[in-house]
């Protein structure tokens, strides 16, 4: 196989070919010589190629066969050591040592992949990862902004998160539909305090954001009462958007027996 491999749509194979963008992710990512690289996705090698040449080893997680038989061929192979399968079912854990995770993620499958990834955050040391530009804004939302909800309060309570580089259509062969970003998530588990019960915590923030529109206190009606709302110093009357992390947390802790 060669590059002229046909992109395949339902692994979300958008190639990246702008060098001067390949070059920006990989001085973002600042790989030395013995760290612990792991690759999602590496595709025809837009960022394994140059990332194996800073590298002793590199990690490479890939779903499609035809790639992984185009890896095994390249000059940069021998420092690769190649997952063939489904990153939704890998086991990071495998993998020895405190990670650096990076990836120009398939779009259809990154918000369960970014919540399987919060499993192994303390193996973590950081990821970056190119992903669609509003998921990337959602990721880094503050409270009282449009893009703040579900995926905002869970990721930033496992991760800092950070806008690195906003990267054009054009940057791709095929080019996406949508503006890409790419984002940096370093773990900070404890910043905005511990939950004690994840499972309930999950449910509860996914509750609250349920419907935008609508008060707290009716997106959780089945759940609290206004007194255990304010328990937290949570207005009843506010809308999810407002509610700071640190307080879906502690509403969390409160309903956790
Ligand atoms: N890294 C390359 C680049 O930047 O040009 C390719 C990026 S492309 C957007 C996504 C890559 O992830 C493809 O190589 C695709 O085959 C792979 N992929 C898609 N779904 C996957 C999955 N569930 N597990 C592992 N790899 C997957």
């Amino acid at each position: 196989m060669t590059k002229e491999h046909k992109a395949r749509k339902r692994f979300g194979q958008n190639f990246l070919q702008d060098q001067s963008i390949i070059g920006d992710i990989i001085r973002a990512v600042r790989p030395q010589e013995n760290d612990v690289v792991v690759e999602i996705g590496p595709g025809l090698g837009a960022l394994t190629q140059p990332l194996s040449g800073c590298l002793k080893q590199l990690h490479v997680i890939e779903i499609d066969r035809d790639i992984v038989a185009y890896l095994k061929n390249t000059t940069y192979a021998g420092k690769l050591v190649i997952h063939e399968g489904d990153v939704l079912k890998m086991d990071f854990r495998t993998i020895q040592g405190a990670k650096k995770i990076v990836g120009n993620l398939p779009y259809n499958i990154s918000t369960p992949l970014l919540f399987k990834l919060t499993e192994f955050v303390d193996e973590i040391v950081d990821m970056h990862f190119m992903l669609q530009k509003e998921v990337v804004e959602r990721i880094c939302a503050k409270p009282d902004s449009k893009d703040y909800g579900r995926l905002s309060v869970i990721l930033q309570y496992f991760f800092d998160t950070e806008k690195m580089i906003a990267v054009p259509p054009a940057a791709f062969s095929p080019a996406p539909k949508v503006d890409s970003a790419v984002v940096r998530m370093i773990p900070q588990v404890g910043r905005i305090g511990q939950v004690r019960d994840f499972a309930l915590f999950h449910r509860l923030v996914t509750q609250a954001f349920s419907m935008r529109r609508k008060t707290i206190r009716n997106n959780l009606k089945d759940w609290v009462n206004d007194e255990t709302l304010q328990s937290v110093a949570i207005h009843p009357n506010n809308r999810p958007e407002h509610i700071a992390p640190e307080l879906f947390v502690a509403l969390s802790n409160a309903l956790t027996p």
